[in-house]
């Protein structure tokens, strides 16, 4: 018998397959709405111009090796910054532990191990939908996994009844992972009242909240506005852990750059679990690279490219809102007899469509436009110059 006789194939990512399929497709109306990742107007990736800038300032200097240590406590120092703002007591007193991550993957990884570790008893409540790899994350870290309710298919909206009541009937003391703004995939976030009556009840409850944070600037366009789930946590006292990821907001999907901060109750207490999440990445795969987290530091440590950034990050969350208006507008003047409201309601990169698995093969065999089959859409593959094919082809397939 072989070494690997028992090696089966790994489920196939549904993702994977979507792209699959639209390659394959060789129409020239073809539509790839799996991509989770921006697009530009054209459907172009786009390299944000402050990237390009910070990439000159620091051509060659990432080999030297005291420079990238510098730039991986830059990194860190900055994002805790964006994540718990500027003058929060945990910035300015430094009692949080943060780590540079392999982007947003490796920093919930790093996290779910962690938890392992050191609350080996715990387990991980997950939303109801979620981004897939959550639960391969968590399991991988043989953490036990448990749901709770978000998603209302009738009002395609947050069904926040049901999510107050998993909270409450969840043992005391759970760890739960929240999405903080551009929930992936409904794209549907608690108001900022409700986010105040979950950070309440997680303060009666004695939960962890852990937030995954793929997509600040994505939801509002605005980096302070999309924090404000975490600052409410923040304000009410939670200690938080958080993963940060700057593969969307700065298009540096490839260069893996990411932040792990877990808030601790002193400097001493952040000490030592921070000596622990080095020691498990040390293990897991040494250190950080390091020429991502120079740009990114470069990017948020100079004032002038931080504000360009912030500019450019804005224009992307804006065209994303100008395709939701103008898919919704096309459909509602097609005559549909649905409500399209979800469209605009929902923020961040994707739509939650609804489209259910027929309607969603149709757009496929007839129409040339591919998705997985939960329905969600990536607003990132929609453009001046498709939306009014895609939103006829949803009208067809919806009579
Ligand atoms: N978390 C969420 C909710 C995501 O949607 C994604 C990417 O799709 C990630 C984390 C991880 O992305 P990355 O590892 O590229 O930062």
């Amino acid at each position: 018998v072989g070494w690997w006789d028992n090696v089966g194939l790994a489920p196939k990512d549904p993702l994977l397959s979507v792209t699959e399929a639209f390659i394959a497709d060789a129409n020239p109306n073809n539509i790839n709405l799996g991509v989770g990742a921006f697009r530009d107007d054209e459907g172009k990736p786009l390299v944000l111009q402050c990237v390009r800038d910070a990439e000159a300032r620091i051509a060659g200097a990432e080999y030297l090796e005291s420079i990238s240590r510098q730039g991986t406590l830059k990194l860190v120092e900055e994002s805790v910054k964006l994540a718990y703002g500027e003058n929060s007591d945990v910035v300015k007193e430094g009692s949080f532990a943060g780590v540079q991550a392999i982007s947003g993957t490796g920093a919930c990884r790093l996290f779910a191990e962690f938890q392992r570790r050191f609350q080996p008893e715990s387990r991980i409540y997950l939303p109801v939908p979620t981004w897939s790899n959550h639960h391969n994350i968590w399991r991988d870290a043989q953490v036990p996994q448990r749901t709770f309710q978000y998603y209302n298919l009738a009002s395609k909206g947050l069904h926040f009844s049901a999510l107050m009541d998993d909270v409450k009937n969840a043992p005391n003391h759970s760890f739960f992972l929240l999405h903080p703004c551009a929930h992936n995939p409904t794209g549907i976030d608690p108001t900022e009242e409700q986010w105040r009556e979950i950070s309440y009840l997680f303060k009666v409850k004695n939960h962890f909240p852990f937030f995954d944070m793929a997509y600040q600037g994505f939801a509002s366009g605005d980096l302070e506005k999309d924090a404000q789930a975490i600052r409410i946590f923040l304000d009410d006292g939670h200690l938080i852990g958080c993963a940060q990821s700057f593969s969307k907001t700065m298009g540096l999907y490839g260069q893996r750059v990411g932040c792990l901060s877990v808030l601790c109750v002193d400097k001493n207490q952040a000490t030592a679990v921070k000596s622990q999440l080095q020691q498990i990445a040390r293990a897991m795969y040494g250190n950080p690279p390091a020429h991502g987290a120079l740009l990114v530091s470069t990017i948020l440590g100079d004032p002038g490219l931080k504000s360009l950034w912030v500019k450019e990050a804005k224009v992307m969350s804006d065209r994303i809102m100008k395709m939701r208006a103008a898919l919704r507008d096309n459909l509602e003047r097609l005559g549909s007899a649905f409500n399209w409201e979800h469209i605009t309601n929902q923020v961040g990169m994707f739509c939650y469509s609804g489209l259910n698995p027929e309607q969603i093969d149709r757009l496929g065999n007839e129409f040339h436009i591919y998705m997985p089959n939960d329905g969600r859409i990536s607003m990132a593959g929609v453009t001046t110059g498709n939306v009014d094919y895609l939103a006829n082809a949803i009208h067809e397939v919806t009579k």
